[in-house]
C-alpha cells in the first residue's frame, strides 16, 4: 500500500534511517544514480536526478524544481493561470521510498515517484501524485471504501533509425500475429525479464491491432501505486526497446488516421475486502454501490474527457469502431462502450470483476486521471446513482434509440472537452481550483499551439513526447 501521509521537512519518521540504509543497498547492487520521477499537468513526464548517496538527503529536505512545469505544454513552451507558471518560487521532490526500483534496462540507475511539497513544507496544490492520495484517503474516510486499479499500456514501436521522428513501424505481421511476436523476440523477453527484476507484475504483453502496436498489461493494485507503476513501466519499455533499435510511441495516435494506444484504466471499489463488483444484486453481479459508481463516472465522462484525452492527438484516436469507447455508455466486456463491466471468469469474480474505463490515454497524466475518474464515481455512489440499460453490441448501432437511453457521442475535440471540463463542477472541486485551473489552461495552450495542422501534423506533433 502507498502511504497516504503527506511528506515533512526533516522526513516523516524513521525514513531518513530508512533512505540511508537503502542507498547503501542500491550502491552495492552498482546503482549511481535516482531518478525522481513525476508527471505535469500536460501529461510529460518530467525527471531530476541525484546520486544514490544524496537519498537521505533527499527524504529529510527534498529536491529542489520549480513549479513552472504544471503549466508547461507538450512542446516545454509555458502557459499560465493566476496562481502557476511563474518564474519564481520552487517546490521540493520527495522520493516515496515504497516505490523506489532499480531499472533493470538502465544500469547504474534506480528510480522512484515524487510528492511535491512547498519550501514552507506545505502540500503543493498542482502535485498530482498528492491528489491522488488525497481521493484515495477521502474515499476511505466517507465511503470506507478502497480500490485496486491499474493502467493498460498500448504503444506503436517503430524504428529508431526512421529519419525526421518519422514512424515507421518496427515489425509488419499482422495484429494479434504470431509474427509480429517472432519479430519483437528478443525485445519483449527483455522487457518481461526487466519487469520481473523490478517487481512489475506483467500479465500479458500482446500484439495490437494497429501497424507496430503491442500491449503490456499489469496486476492491479492501489490506485497511486498504479498510477506510479504505468509510469515506471513506460520508462522500462523505452529503456528496453532502445537497447533494441527501437523508439517506442505512447502517443494516443502515431498518425491522423487508424486506431491508436489506449491507456484504459481497470478499476474496482472494494469494501472490507470485498469486491463491490461481484457477488452483488445488481447487474452482473454488481452490488447497488458498484452500479452507481459507475454511473457516477459515465455521467462525468464528458468533463473527464480533459483530464483523461487532455492531447490533441487525442482526438484522433477517441473515433467510433477503434475499441477506444466514444459513446456514454455501458455493457458487458463490451468494447466499444466507454465504461466496460468486466466480471472476471468463473472462479475468480470475487478477486477480478472490475469497471474498464476507455476513452482514456497514455497522455493523460495517470495520477489526475485515476483521481478523477474515483471521484466522479464517488459522486455517483455517494448519489446512489440509477446505472443506466446496458448495451450490447456497438452503440453506434442504436439510431435513434441511443437518444433514449442517454447514449451520446463523447467531446469531439478538445476544446468540446475543456467546455464540458468548465460545466463539471464536481470533477473540478475534486481536482481544486489550482489544478482545475491548470488543466483548463494547458489544454487551451495545446489546442493554440496545433491552430491550422491537419490530423497528420497534430499526429507528427506529440508522437515522441509522452
Ligand atoms: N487500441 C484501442 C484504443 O485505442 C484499444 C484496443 C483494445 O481494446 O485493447 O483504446
Ligand atoms: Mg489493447
Amino acid at each position: 500500500m502507498t502511504t497516504l501521509a503527506d511528506p515533512v521537512p526533516g522526513g516523516r519518521p524513521g525514513e531518513t534511517e530508512r533512505a540511508g540504509a537503502l542507498s547503501g543497498e542500491l550502491a552495492a547492487r552498482g546503482v549511481h544514480g535516482i531518478v525522481l520521477s513525476y508527471v505535469d499537468t500536460a501529461g510529460i513526464g518530467r525527471v531530476k536526478t541525484i546520486p544514490t548517496a544524496r537519498l537521505p538527503a533527499a527524504v529529510a529536505w527534498g529536491v529542489g524544481m520549480s513549479p513552472v512545469f504544471d503549466t508547461f505544454l507538450a512542446d516545454d513552451s509555458i502557459v499560465g493561470t493566476d496562481v502557476l507558471g511563474s518564474p519564481d518560487g520552487d517546490l521540493r521532490l520527495y522520493p516515496d521510498l515504497d516505490h523506489v526500483a532499480v531499472l533493470a534496462a538502465q544500469p547504474g540507475w534506480a528510480w522512484a515517484p515524487v510528492d511535491r511539497i512547498t519550501q514552507d513544507g506545505e502540500p503543493h496544490p498542482a502535485c498530482s501524485r498528492t491528489f491522488l492520495r488525497r481521493v484515495v484517503a477521502r474515499a476511505a474516510r466517507e465511503h470506507g471504501v478502497t480500490f485496486r486499479a491499474a493502467v493498460e499500456i498500448e504503444f506503436a514501436a517503430g524504428l529508431a533509425s526512421a529519419p525526421g521522428g518519422a514512424f515507421v513501424p518496427a515489425v509488419s505481421g499482422p495484429a494479434y500475429g504470431a509474427t509480429r511476436q517472432v519479430e519483437l523476440s528478443d525485445c519483449t523477453a527483455e522487457l518481461l525479464a526487466a519487469c520481473a527484476a523490478q517487481g512489475v507484475d506483467v500479465e500479458q504483453v500482446h500484439p495490437e491491432y494497429a501497424a507496430g502496436q503491442f500491449e503490456v498489461s499489469v496486476g492491479a493494485l492501489d490506485p497511486v501505486a498504479a498510477a506510479d507503476r504505468s509510469v515506471l513501466l513506460r520508462q522500462t519499455v523505452r529503456a528496453v526497446a532502445q537497447r533494441h533499435g527501437l523508439r517506442v510511441s505512447f502517443a494516443p495516435a502515431v498518425s491522423g488516421e487508424g486506431v491508436g494506444n489506449g491507456g484504459h484504466l481497470h478499476l474496482s471499489a472494494w469494501r472490507d475486502g470485498v469486491n463491490l463488483h461481484s457477488g452483488g444484486t445488481g447487474r452482473h453481479g454488481m452490488t447497488p454501490d458498484a452500479e452507481s459508481f459507475a454511473a457516477g463516472i459515465l455521467g462525468h465522462l464528458p468533463g473527464l474527457l480533459a483530464v483523461t484525452a487532455p492531447s490533441p492527438a487525442s482526438y484522433l484516436r477517441l473515433r467510433p469502431a477503434q475499441w477506444a469507447g466514444v459513446f456514454t455508455a455501458w455493457g458487458l466486456e463490451t468494447r466499444e462502450t466507454a465504461v466496460r463491466v468486466i466480471t472476471g471468469t468463473a472462479g475468480l469474480r470475487d478477486q477480478a470483476a472490475n469497471l474498464e474505463v476507455k476513452p482514456v490515454d497514455l497522455a493523460a497524466n495517470p495520477y489526475l486521471a485515476l483521481g478523477s475518474v474515483i471521484a466522479a464515481g464517488l459522486d455517483g455512489l455517494a448519489a446512489g446513482a440509477p446505472l443506466p440499460e446496458a448495451t450490447t453490441g456497438d452503440p453506434a448501432r442504436l439510431g435513434a434509440e441511443a437518444a433514449r437511453r442517454g447514449v451520446h457521442r463523447l467531446p469531439v475535440s478538445l476544446e468540446a472537452a475543456v467546455a464540458a471540463f468548465r460545466r463539471d463542477d464536481v470533477v473540478r472541486a475534486a481536482l481544486g481550483t489550482v489544478l482545475a485551473d491548470a488543466v483548463i489552461a494547458v489544454r487551451l495552450g495545446e489546442i493554440a499551439a496545433v491552430a491550422g495542422l491537419d490530423d497528420d501534423q497534430v499526429a507528427a506533433a506529440y508522437r515522441w513526447v509522452y
